[in-house]
């Protein structure tokens, strides 16, 4: 229902599902985020990139309720028209509301199979010890093998997830959160330490969530972004500095600088060195 007026629609096509509006936040007088305005559609793929120090880590914090805003709004937008102020709840809370977040380095469970990850994940019995005992229903079987065919595991259930490789334990726990059926995915550098091979299958991953989950991924590898970018968010400085394709980003500017004035730095602090 796009109003088709270039100056942006007064109708959306696709609803919100997150909106972060005028937000701060500062440590000890130095604000790493600031003035943030963030938009998320319903079913996004969204990238979000920026040197070290941008504050794209405090972003993250601040939507899972990690970190408290000193100023601005954070809202989830209920599929039925409810708003929820995210500045108040406790992470336990919003984790609940559906934001789940992947860490970089991946907490599986070792020594129990790649089957009883995704099987601990789901969230019914509340112990380990419990879960173990859970017989689960064949519709928690069938989400299992959905989540399995999708991580890229299916076929490989029965393996102890200690035996898999450092990529493969990365999209198990990616998986481990996707049997919960998140409203929100947050992705931390889901290509870090990974082979190119890897690398290509995460993109792959995380594009087939596309549609059904709303994904935030913070990334930095430029060639990774190439592979799964729709809108590019570009952070500096705690605030936005670009968003669009990333074409459009890549060819502006402020960007170029941001990128490509860090690297000539480092080019210059190696030659000195
Ligand atoms: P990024 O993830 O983009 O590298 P961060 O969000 O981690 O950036 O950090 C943004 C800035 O805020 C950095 O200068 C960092 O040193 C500072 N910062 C982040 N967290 C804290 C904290 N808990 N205490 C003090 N300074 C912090
Ligand atoms: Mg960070």
């Amino acid at each position: 229902m796009s109003d088709g007026s270039p100056h942006g629609p007064l109708y959306r096509d696709t609803p919100l599902i997150l909106s972060v509006s005028g937000v701060d936040k500062a440590f000890d007088g130095f604000k790493a985020v600031r003035d943030l305005n963030f938009y998320l559609e319903e079913g996004e793929l969204r990238t979000v990139i920026g040197p070290n120090g941008a504050g794209k880590s405090t972003f993250m914090d601040i939507l899972t309720g990690r970190t408290r805003p000193d100023r601005g709004t954070v809202t989830l937008h209920e599929r039925d028209g409810h708003d929820i102020d995210l500045r108040k709840l406790r992470e336990f809370r919003i984790n609940r509301l559906g934001i789940a977040r992947k860490f970089q380095t991946p907490s599986v469970y070792v020594t129990h199979t790649v089957y009883n990850n995704l099987l601990l994940s789901l969230n019914r019995p509340r112990s380990v010890w419990s879960a173990l005992f859970y017989r689960e229903s064949p519709e928690d079987r069938e989400r299992i093998h959905a989540v399995l065919a999708t991580i890229g595991l299916s076929g490989r259930e029965a393996e102890l997830a200690g035996a898999l490789s450092h990529g493969q334990k990365q999209w198990l726990e990616i998986g481990m959160l996707l049997v919960q059926e998140p409203r929100i995915l947050l992705v931390d550098e889901p290509a870090a330490g990974m082979s190119d091979e890897e690398t290509v299958k995460t993109g792959e991953l995380l594009l087939s969530l596309e549609g059904k989950h709303s994904v935030i991924v913070i990334e930095h590898d430029m060639e990774f972004i190439r592979q799964i970018a729709r809108k590019v968010t570009v952070l500096h400085q705690g605030s936005v500095l670009k968003e669009g394709s990333f074409d459009f980003v890549k060819n502006q500017p402020d960007v170029i600088e941001v990128y490509l004035g860090r690297q000539g730095a480092r080019e210059r602090e190696e030659a000195a060195s």
